[in-house]
């Protein structure tokens, strides 16, 4: 390996990657030799070998010479700035290359953009016709220049992430005071490094909307770094405005409406159809004046108690903490691993679909090497796993056990039909990838004995190798490489082999998480929950009764005085099924937290929430629901407990369905018209459906509130009803789609949702407004599995008891919604208290609070704050006071 380990520098040509990948294969080979039964069987298959597809279909990365992110699972690469960095050059580096700068203007808040808006505004609000398209060298050379002479800009981005492993940012929009600039990402991939000193320089604002992402996704590309950021997102949290997405503060400050669902559009075409192109455009247009106008706003701001800092510096501030994230990527110890656990107990909980011999060792075993199989097929074409093979088709694969080729394509395009697709996106099915690689799937179907640890090697070096059947790429080529190899390698057919090595991907995960958001929030101090448990001479000692102690106003992550919200560290979707005596001591578990801290707290929340569903088999959303209305032998006061035979359609799937209808139903092909409204006949018990039905449909398993948001948009149209609901956070079909896919460590993270436009108050809410609104009203709920849970049937006559304080309102109505994660709550507890009673829910609250924990290194935890918390007020074995428990608290972490 010698000569080919130190190659692959950056841009490396195509002949000198030929060589290095002749050189590692012929190795890899005699290495390889060595599990004959499978390779011989393997090679055999092989024989009538086809092309791959992109010798034919070049995609538009594949002229990148410059790939910094490649689809190796070996870590991402963050620039170096100081040649003392360079000497470490064997680990990766993980630190942020600008901490000092962003560190010092987040002590120091750099505002001074606001006098130069202050002196230009007029020009900023309209968008008349005239843009630069920015496409070669010299035009970015050229805009580098002017704006090295601005005091402020505003930027967004544009990504592609169907037809990509990791995604790659197709479009940068810069706007200046005077003129909006659309960069093509695509033609000027290599060069974009251009760029890179007048987003580090912190003379210089850039103004974002909702910049999470886009400040990933510029390093990922280009090792880009923002610093000195504004962003409008944060600064309507400081404000409490009612909402913060961009749509919004478009329509309030612009008078301009955008049709957000462009944004989901193929931003690689070229030329860009007008209507991108204004819409790209108006995405960073009209940043500078919505700043401009937030800012006023911020400086009236009563300044309650932020001391000599105003609001605008707070906004800054905590603009500026989002620069310090360093992109990741997320790596599987067992690559597919996650997926495949996700989707077998997504079987083992759907009984519909699947019988349950079927989710039998074999079926595992299959699931796992599909899963396995498209992981590396998704990374070696630089295709979304999505795009390679979906859930539905694996599902199905795994089932059937297709013996032909032709069966493979019939089974997967039969399971495909089954899916909602998602309206934008077209799919083609069997993908490429499938119908190029067939002979593999056949092979991993039909291959009897246990496959061989390597057989990652095998599949590499047989795609990529000397005689390989797919092109080289700087995505791939560093596939071939040993470190990219050298993963555990699990033990198959073996339940417990498999648990391990969940363990394993897991530990990964949280290491992962955990450094992401260490250089954020602790300094110096390593990973580490001890840090909670050494209260000595911390202040809050002085009274150390958790309970009466007066508790400090500020951040327990940060230690933020000025601006706090309450976070619940147990989700309200359970913690309001807890029996009454366990859920009175709560305010334990209530924390205050700054927005940042919150934001993160939140995700993680979201992310263990769809670990325990997998965990559990007991999926966040309502699978099926039916109209009680048309199904005559069931009375109208009772749920159903559905059988395997049960009729129904998801809620996701039913509005998703109704609203393709209603908006396009005319022009849809009748096929596809004939698939939605069979879905929507579903619900309705199978009779024939008007456009009334239609329109119902769109109100099923929503909340009282929803439908008031919903109904209060009457006179608009159907596609901004839809954009409104999509953009208050609640994203479901979104949610759909990821939730599966993704669960636990999503290889994806970034092209699975948008930061900006997702209300992160909702956080604080989302349990109140999702959870626990409740719907009146006379449709029923129908869960596709019982899951052994009797009585789960009925979720109504137990949603009466209050969860706190807020909830009591709401406790004379009768349902959940079911767009939340409400009865997935319920039955989660009800299992618990089922299997272990109540030392089964104390063990589940300190998971949560473990979870807390880890996202966030809190370091300003009340002193009585305790993971094991006992949920007693008498501070019995449990408690932190009791000398032998605060040893074995640390000892259980470490
Ligand atoms: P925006 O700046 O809001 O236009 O979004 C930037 C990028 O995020 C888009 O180009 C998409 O790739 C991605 N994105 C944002 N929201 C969604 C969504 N709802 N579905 C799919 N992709 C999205
Ligand atoms: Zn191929
Ligand atoms: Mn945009």
């Amino acid at each position: 390996m010698g000569p080919t380990s130190g190659a692959p520098a950056m841009a490396v040509e195509k002949d000198k990657l030929r060589a290095a990948a002749l050189a590692i294969a012929a190795t890899c080979f005699f290495a390889l030799a060595i599990s004959i039964g499978f390779i011989k069987q393997f090679f055999i298959n092989r024989k009538r070998k086809k092309s791959c597809y992109l010798n034919t279909e070049p995609k538009p990365q594949y002229g990148f010479k410059r790939v910094l992110a490649d689809n190796s699972y070996s870590q991402f690469k963050h620039l170096k700035l100081h040649t003392a960095d360079a000497h470490s050059d064997e680990e990766f580096s993980n630190s942020h290359p600008y901490k000092g700068e962003i560190s010092k203007i987040m002590k120091n808040p750099n505002v001074g953009f606001l006098e130069f808006l202050e002196k230009s505004e007029k020009g900023t609000l309209e968008m008349e016709g005239s843009y630069v398209w920015v496409e070669t060298e010299t035009q970015l050379k050229e805009l580098v220049e002017v704006l090295s002479n601005e005091r402020v800009f505003a930027v967004d981005t544009e990504q592609h992430s169907f037809r990509s492993f990791l995604g790659f940012t197709a479009l940068v929009q810069i706007s200046t005071i005077s003129e909006d600039y659309l960069v093509d990402t695509i033609a000027l991939h290599d060069v974009m490094g251009l760029l890179r000193p007048v987003f580090a320089n912190p003379g210089i604002c850039k103004v974002f909307h909702g910049a999470d992402n886009d400040v990933l996704w510029l390093q990922r590309d280009f090792h880009i770094y923002v610093v000195n950021l504004f962003d409008t997102a944060k600064a309507c949290d400081i404000l409490s405005k009612p909402q913060r997405s961009l749509a919004y503060l478009l329509e309030t400050y612009c008078g301009v409406s955008t049709n957000k669902l462009l944004q989901r559009e193929d931003w690689r075409q070229r030329p860009l159809p007008q209507e991108m192109i204004q819409y790209a455009r108006a995405d960073a247009h009209y940043l500078l004046y919505i700043a401009y106008c937030l800012c006023l706003e911020l400086k009236q701001q009563k300044n309650v108690n932020s001391g000599d800092w105003g609001p605008i510096h707070w906004a800054s501030r905590r603009s500026n903490a989002t620069c310090l994230q360093l992109f990741a990527k997320d790596i599987e110890a067992c690559p597919g691993e996650l997926a495949a656990s996700s989707i077998v107990s997504r079987c083992l909980n759907d009984q519909g679909n699947i019988s349950s011999s079927l989710c039998d060792a074999k079926f595992q075993e299959l699931v796992r090497r599909l899963c396995l199989w498209r992981d590396i097929m998704a990374r070696l074409h630089d295709e979304s796993l999505r795009f390679v093979l979906s859930e539905n088709a694996i599902i199905e694969l795994a089932a059937e056990i297709p013996t032909t080729e032709t069966d493979i394509c019939s089974s997967i395009s039969k399971a495909d039909l089954d899916v909602e697709s998602t309206i934008l996106v077209p799919l083609q099915s069997p993908s490429p990838v499938v119908c190029c690689h067939l002979e593999d799937l056949l092979c991993l179907l039909q291959e009897d004995t246990t496959i061989p640890e390597n057989i990652f090697q095998v599949f590499i070096h047989q795609h990529l190798g000397s005689a390989g059947s797919c092109p080289l790429s700087a995505y791939n080529y560093a596939l071939l490489s040993k470190t990219s190899l050298g993963l555990n390698h699990r033990s198959t057919s073996n339940r417990n082999g498999f648990r391990a090595s969940k363990q394993v991907a897991k530990k990964a995960s949280r290491e992962l998480y955990v450094s992401r958001n260490l250089a954020k929030l602790v300094e110096d101090d390593p990973p580490s929950i001890m840090l909670l448990f050494e209260p000595k001479g911390r202040p809050e000692d002085e009274d150390n009764d958790f309970y009466i102690q007066s508790k400090k106003n500020i951040c327990v992550g940060c230690g933020e005085g000025k601006h706090y919200l309450r976070y619940r560290i147990i989700p309200s979707c359970y913690r309001m099924h807890f029996p009454e005596h366990l859920k009175s001591h709560r305010s334990h578990d209530i924390v205050l937290l700054c927005v940042d801290c919150h934001e993160i707290a939140h995700a993680a929340a979201e992310k263990y929430k769809r670990q325990i569903a997998a965990e559990f088999g007991i999926p966040l959303f309502i699978q099926k629901v039916v109209d009680i209305d048309n199904t005559q032998n069931i009375p109208a006061s009772s749920l159903p407990i559905a059988s395997s035979e049960e009729i129904g359609v998801s809620p996701l799937q039913l509005r998703t369905a109704a609203m393709a209808l209603l908006r396009h139903g005319p022009q849809m092909p009748s096929q596809r018209r004939e698939e939605l409204t069979q879905i929507v006949m579903t619900y309705y018990g199978g009779r024939e459906i008007s456009d009334e039905d239609l329109e119902r449909a769109l109100l099923v398993g929503m909340t009282p509130h929803e439908r008031r948001r919903f109904e209060k948009r009457e006179g608009e149209s159907v596609d901004s009803l839809n954009a409104n609901l999509t953009e208050t956070g609640q994203k479901q079909d979104f949610v759909d789609n990821s939730m599966v896919e993704d669960t636990g460590i999503s290889t994806q993270p970034l092209s699975s949702h948008n930061g900006g436009d997702v209300t992160i108050f909702t956080a604080d809410t989302d349990d109140l407004t999702s959870d626990l609104d409740l719907v009146p009203g006379s449709k029923c709920i129908s869960v596709s599995k019982d899951d052994g849970i009797s009585g789960s049937g009925n979720l109504s006559n137990e949603m009466t008891s209050p969860a706190d304080d807020r909830d009591i309102s709401l406790k004379h109505e009768s349902k959940l919604s079911l767009l939340g994660h409400g009865p997935h709550g319920k039955m989660v507890v009800m299992h618990l208290l089922k299997e272990y009673g109540e030392d089964g829910i104390r063990d589940f609250c300190q998971r949560w609070r473990q979870v807390f924990v880890e996202a966030l290194h809190p370091r300003f935890l009340p002193a009585g704050w305790d993971v094991m918390h006992s949920g007693r007020r008498d501070f019995g074995e449990f408690s932190v006071y009791n000398p032998t428990k605060k040893a074995s608290v640390v000892a259980a972490e470490g």
